[in-house]
This record gives C-alpha cells, structure tokens and sequence, in this order.
C-alpha cells in the first residue's frame, strides 16, 4: 500500500494555525520534555546504538546524548531574546516611521535524519524545529532500526502528533513525505540523497537545508606538531569507525614529514585500541553493503597500518593507506569508515589547487601554526567549516554556525544559527495613518 501522509501535514498545519507553538512558554515547555525524555532514556538511548553501531558508551555519552542535552539547554537559556522582535533603523526618506524584524516560526517542518548519529542528528534539527515555533515530522533512518524504534516510542508517546511526530520507514516512506508539502525541510545525508530531496523540495518552493557530506581534507604542513596532529587526526578520524561527516577524508601531508606523521598515527592507534584492535570493541560498519564498499579500499595505495577486516562483525580495523593519489578508488568519493589515505604535496599551493579541483569539501583542518599557509588555505578554499590544529570540535560549539556549501550542503544549524534555520525573518515598516 502507498504511504500517505496527507492527514498528519493537515494535521500539524491545523495544529500550528491554532497559534499555540507561536508562544515561547509553550516552546519552552516542549524543549524541557525532549530533554527529560532524553535524560530518563539515556540508558535505552545507549542500548539502541550499542546493537545498532556497536557505539561505545563514551562516545554515545558525549556525541549523541551530551550535545543534544547541551544543545537544548542553550536553547532554553536563549529562547526569549532570540524570538523576541528587533526594531532597526528606518531612513529618512520614508518620514516617521518604525521598523521591525519579527522571527516567525515557518509552519511545518519535515527532518529527514541519516544513520551515523541517529539520536543527535535527529533530536538536534527537531530541537531547532520546535524552538522556532514549528511543528514537525522526524524521519530517522532505517540502517538504525532500534535507535529508530526508541525515538518513536520516546517522542511519539510524549507529543501530540499534530505538533511533534516520529515517522519510521525506508526510501518509500521519505519519499512519501516528501510529496507533501511541507513549510521547511531539513535533510541530513548524502550528496546524491540530498539531490532528490532539493528536487522534490523545489516542487513546492519549500525552503530547505541540506546537511550532506563530502571529502573532508586534514593538511599536514611541515611546522605541524606530529605528536598533537596524529592524535587530534586519528580522534576525528576513526570515532565511530570513521563514519562522521565532518571526520577527516584523507591527508594532504607535507613530504617532508609524511613518513613520521604516519609513525605517529600507527603509535597513536597503538595506544588507544591496544595491539589488537578487534570488532568487540570498535564500532562496527553499519551495512554490508557500507563494509564491502569500503573492503575494496584496502588494496589501495601502500597499507602501512591496519588493513584487517571482518564481514560477520561487520568491523574494519583502523586503516592508514600510504602512497595514494586521485586515481586511487578510495579518492573518488567519501570514505565514510575507518581507512585514511595519504596524499603528500611539496607546494602549499598544489594541495590548495589540488583541493579546489574536488568538490566544496563539507570540512577542512590544517596542521600549521604558520600564519602565511594559515590564509592561504582559508582565503583560498570554499569549504564548509573547519579547524585549525584540530578535527570535528568546531562542529560541537554553539557559537559557531554548521553546515556545508556547494556540494557538502547549504544552510546552517546549531546554537542560535538553529533558530534561524527555522524561522521566516518577517520585515515591517510601521508608519502612522495620520
Ligand atoms: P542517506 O542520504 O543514504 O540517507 C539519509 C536519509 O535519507 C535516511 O533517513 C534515508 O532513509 C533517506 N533516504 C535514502 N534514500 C532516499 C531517497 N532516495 N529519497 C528520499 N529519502 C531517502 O545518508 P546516510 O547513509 O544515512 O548518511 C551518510 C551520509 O550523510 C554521508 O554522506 C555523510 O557525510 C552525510 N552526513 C552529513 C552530515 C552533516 O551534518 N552534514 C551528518 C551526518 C551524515
């Protein structure tokens, strides 16, 4: 049977006329459930992503359920101010006037959620949604069916479906919701996914977000600290076993310190996973299909560290790839698992060049301290956002706004940028009758 999802869209449309998600109280109150309701479901919450994931509780603790919870408490601190209306200058040539920009909630809004962070990459955009003063329809993804299952049960238990509702299913169910016609999407995904959700969108002149991925480049220059850099390189690269969207891709490592930069990565693998890393203990690829993609990687270039593999765990060990170049099928597309390639330059400017060449990379860090090569790359290069002498942490501050550009995404979320994300900008000259 065709999923239809005519009468929920009526629903929550109706329910959002009706004026009470405008109020900030009501959105105050919504955002203290969802965060008692991840607070008294932490353990399940853990639970679903241990069988799904095989995600250790540390990093569940901190990336799934700790950001949505910090999240979501400066979304309370800040509600009041960020929804209340500022009055701006109005010119001269317009005579007595006021002027007011007013934030206002977009209406109903669809969040299609990917795999890799099932609780925050889904509770994080609702958050934002329900903030703003919208009601909304969470997507989770099916390749975490019981992450997916515990959010429905959480969420849909707790919240009316006219205002917050957790929809389950495969393709056929995104693209069913896709049809209606929603007041904002936020899809969180890849590329090729995001393509036809910007289509569907484009139907209906829906403004939408798109959080995709992309090759994320780390720059190792030859001031770089090679301690530091390969343990800051391989933290942010094989958390979750290499499945994050902002994980460094590959390396672009000066040749001068090429060779040691890779004797620091194997120590650092080393002393985090111990001698025998073994798929009890690391996160698990999600799907054979994401393990046998990556599988026909490990011939690629020269293995210099890693390289073992078990399909029935679906585990794939910490993998460093020496000697690789843009032929290599591992540079094609996003690797999206635990193997890093390297790639050496002996000019800043043939990596810059080289980088420019790809696709607008979601994230970038670069390894130096040296100011020159510091603007040279971020003057240069369009990428998404990023750090320097480090990974993936500038996705974790509120105060920065996230999301990709060109082909890694468009749009912003978290902290404030969340809010907006969310909320039409209305503009009012206000004058008088007189
Ligand atoms: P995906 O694009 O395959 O799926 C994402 C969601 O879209 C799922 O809910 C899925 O059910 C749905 N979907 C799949 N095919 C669809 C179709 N044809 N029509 C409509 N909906 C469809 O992505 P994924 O494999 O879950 O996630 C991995 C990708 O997401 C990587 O590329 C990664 O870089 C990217 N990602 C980006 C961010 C970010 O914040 N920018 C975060 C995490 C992951």
């Amino acid at each position: 049977m065709m999923e239809n999802y005519q009468e929920l869209t009526a629903k929550q449309k109706s329910f959002f006329r009706s004026g009470q998600t405008k109020d900030v109280q009501f959105r105050k109150d919504a955002l203290n459930k969802l965060k008692e309701l991840m607070m008294s479901h932490e353990q399940d919450i853990l639970d679903a992503l241990k069988k799904d994931l095989n995600k250790p509780e540390i990093e569940a603790k901190r990336a799934e359920v700790g950001l949505v919870l910090s999240e979501i408490n400066y979304m309370i601190e800040n509600l009041t101010s960020w929804s209340t209306p500022v009055e701006v200058k109005t010119p001269e040539t317009h005579g007595e006037a006021e002027s007011f920009i007013v934030p206002e909630p977009y209406g109903a809004a669809l969040v299609i959620a990917p795999w890799n962070y099932p609780v925050q990459l889904a509770v994080n955009p609702l958050a934002g949604a329900i903030a703003a003063g919208n009601t909304a329809v969470l997507k989770p993804s099916e390749l975490t069916p019981n992450t997916s299952n515990l959010l429905a049960e959480m969420i849909n238990e707790n919240f009316p479906e006219e205002y917050v509702r957790v929809v389950e299913g495969e393709v056929e169910t995104s693209t069913a919701l896709l049809k209606e016609k929603f007041d904002y999407i936020f899809f969180t995904g890849s590329t090729g996914v995001g393509r036809i959700v910007a289509e569907a969108a484009a139907k209906n002149l829906t403004p939408t977000t798109l959080e995709l991925g992309g090759k994320s480049p780390a720059i190792v220059h030859e001031d770089a600290d090679l301690d530091e850099t390969a343990k800051r390189l391989a933290r942010g690269k094989f958390a979750n076993a290499g499945q994050t969207c902002v994980a460094p891709d590959y390396v672009y490592a000066h040749r001068s310190v090429k060779d040691q930069l890779i004797t620091k990565i194997k120590e650092v693998i080393t002393n985090t996973y111990g001698g025998e890393v073994s798929g009890s203990t690391f996160p698990h690829v999600v799907s054979e299909r994401h393990f046998d993609r990556l599988q026909n990687f490990l011939d690629n270039g020269k293995l210099v560290a890693g390289g073992k593999s078990d399909r029935s765990q679906l585990f794939i060990e910490p993998t460093v790839l020496d000697e690789i170049s843009w032929d290599d099928a591992v540079m094609k597309d996003e690797i999206f698992g635990p193997i890093l390639p390297i790639m050496t330059y002996d000019e800043t400017f043939d990596a810059i060049e080289e980088i420019m060449n790809h696709p607008k990379p979601l994230a970038l860090y670069l390894f130096s301290d040296d100011e020159k090569v510091q603007d040279d790359v971020l003057n240069n290069i369009s990428f998404g956002g990023g750090a320097i002498n480090d990974t993936i942490n500038h996705m974790t501050s509120h105060y920065l706004p996230f999301g990709g550009v060109g082909d890694s995404g468009m749009g912003a979320y978290h902290g404030k940028a969340s809010f907006d994300t969310f909320s039409h900008f209305k503009s009012i000259l206000k004058r008088s009758n007189k």
